[in-house]
């Protein structure tokens, strides 16, 4: 099979019964298109599938087209289990992945399991078809350069030095966040396809193999004050120490190797290409403990560069559970990006909502950014996003935008955009979405609700609730995911789907799932105890009862 497989569908031509349907065909279409291995399923992150194997996968396509608008496809860990009758304002698919129970749920039992091929595991938005290649982070990142920028650095990075590395399917975000944000970021990767990838997309725009050759163009660059973008290939767990030993302090450290994963995912240092595919074999548990010990150098480096001043954080891969496991004790001395930078907006339920041109036509997206920037001319972030994205931000597969927006105003889009279909502006209809990791939709004690002010980090009923709401409120998909970094027993989460088809059912079916998604949003935050979820619920008329 050859990626050329991969692609997506174009037009208004229906192969289902109907839009819901064809929408989430396409969608699922998608992932696959832009993802990192889609000979093997996989969409980012190691081992985030967008079916459980092939069967399963021609089999979902098989019944999204002969399924009916009050029929419901159940899919447990990326398998189409059954079809069952409901009625038209229920979801199209309900799915389940990798939820396992409590005791079991370590990453040697998922690898087992995954192995006997019962289940697999769905990332956040790979496994429920709501990926849209690195654009998905890239404006949460921009917004934590931002945030760093202003609380460290004056509110300019002009001149800065941000070191990371990981170039894969949401990691590869990071150079453009960089440097939309002003910065010199240099990104370390250990695969040279990675970085080409980057440099085709037009993510990366420059690739140095030596470490002298990348401090060549970061002096360069930093001397003008000029953003750039540089891609090196090598190991972090190396050049990190390498970087320290001279004497070099970044302005920010962080990193996005999928170093939740110690076998499929995390290269440790001093190991070829080919030798890691015979471990993976082989000796997974020895790998194990191989990505293990090159995750505490890796670890410990950035704990010194915090220690000499770099604004270090954690981006949500698991790198301090994994080195704390591995016996460094101060790796939670890294403050995780959630937490540090955008909670305040959480607490909002300000958070990565999406919207896919299902029709594959750019010019809807830019019609709804053109929408965006007239409505919301008086929010400056909104305005700056807008602006920079569509000069930016090359489209992946189907043309689609994020923007950070919450309550009311996300509502307020999705039926805009919903009239936009129906009175043929736009030339098809339009998925909406949002990532995981938001408001209501994750429990992630390492993650997104590290050190809530409540203690109620650990607390899964939110995302469980969350997708118990936008069945009753008529989402289209709904998925409840577990696993995340790790694999197992690190976090839960849910995801949604909305099909703007331009019927006055989407009407319905966007104005209620995406009202309740941020309601519940601001409920669990203001729940916790945070001030500004308290005004926002108050503000926005929304009903919580503050029972304490
Ligand atoms: P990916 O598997 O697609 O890419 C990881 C990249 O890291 C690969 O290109 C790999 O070659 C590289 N790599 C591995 N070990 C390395 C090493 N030692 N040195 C240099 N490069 C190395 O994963 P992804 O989708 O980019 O996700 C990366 C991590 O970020 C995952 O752990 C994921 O769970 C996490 N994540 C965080 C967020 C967030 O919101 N902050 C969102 C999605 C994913």
């Amino acid at each position: 099979m050859t990626q050329q497989r991969f692609s997506v569908t174009s037009g208004n031509t229906l192969r289902c019964r109907g839009w819901r349907q064809e929408g989430l065909l396409r969608l699922l279409e998608n992932v696959l298109s832009v993802g990192e291995d889609p000979d093997n399923l996989v969409v980012y992150a190691a081992l985030g599938r967008a079916a459980r194997n092939w069967p399963s996968h021609d089999a979902i396509v098989s019944t999204l087209k002969t399924m009916a608008d009050d029929e419901t496809l159940i899919v447990q860990s990326g398998k189409p289990i059954g079809v069952v009758k409901t009625h038209a304002a229920a979801p199209i698919i309900v799915m389940a992945n990798c939820n396992m129970i409590g005791q079991w749920a370590k990453a040697e039992e998922f690898y087992r399991l995954e192995k006997m091929g019962l289940i697999c595991w769905g990332g956040l938005t790979a496994g429920d078809w709501q990926y849209i290649g690195s654009q998905g982070v890239i404006q949460g990142t921009y917004e934590i350069f931002r945030r760093i920028a202003e609380q460290d650095f004056n509110s300019s990075l002009a001149g800065r030095l941000i070191l990371t590395s990981g170039l894969g399917g949401m990691g590869g975000a990071q150079p453009l966040a960089g440097r939309l944000a002003g910065a010199v970021i240099l990104c370390v990767e250990i695969n040279p396809e990675r970085i080409e990838k980057r440099l085709q997309s037009g993510y990366l725009q420059h690739r140095a193999d030596t470490l002298e050759e990348a401090l060549a163009m970061i002096a360069a660059a930093r001397e003008k004050r000029e953003a750039c973008s540089i891609g090196l290939v090598g190991n972090a767990a190396e050049i990190f120490p390498q970087i320290l030993a001279r004497g070099i302090v970044p302005d920010i450290v962080t990193d996005q190797t999928s170093a939740h994963d110690l076998v499929y995912g995390y290269i440790p240092a001093g190991v070829s290409f080919e030798e890691v595919e015979r471990l993976r074999r082989e000796e997974p548990d020895h790998l194990m403990a191989l990505s293990s010990r090159s995750i505490v150098h890796h670890v410990r480096a950035m704990l010194e560069f915090r220690k000499k001043g770099s604004v270090v954080f954690d981006n949500g891969n698991l790198i301090r559970t994994q080195a704390h496991k591995a016996g460094v004790s101060d790796a939670f001395d890294i403050p995780i990006f959630t937490e540090a930078y955008l909670r305040p907006l959480f607490a909002r339920a300000i958070g990565p909502f999406r919207w896919i041109a299902l029709s594959n036509d750019p010019e809807d997206i830019r019609k709804i950014d053109d929408y965006l920037l007239e409505t919301f001319a008086d929010d400056a972030s909104v305005v700056n996003w807008i602006t920079l994205a569509r000069q930016y931000i090359p489209f992946e597969g189907l043309p689609a935008r994020i923007a950070w927006i919450g309550h009311e105003s996300r509502t307020q889009v999705g039926l805009a955009v919903n009239r936009m279909v129906r009175d043929g502006i736009l030339s098809g209809p339009v998925a909406f979405t949002r990532d995981h990791l938001d408001a209501g939709a994750m429990a992630h004690p390492n993650i997104m609700t590290e050190n809530m002010k409540d203690g109620s980090d650990a607390i899964a009923d939110w995302p469980l609730l969350n997708a118990m709401l936008a069945c009753s409120s008529q989402a289209d998909l709904v998925a409840v995911h577990s696993g995340g970094g790790g694999y197992a027993g690190y976090m839960t989460s849910s995801g949604i789907t909305v099909i703007a088809d331009g019927s006055e059912q989407a009407d319905e079916r966007l104005g209620q799932t995406l009202t309740n998604d941020t309601s519940l949003g601001i409920m669990r935050y203001a729940d916790a105890g945070y001030e500004d979820a308290h005004d926002e619920a108050a503000r926005r008329h929304i009903n919580y009862l503050g029972v304490k």
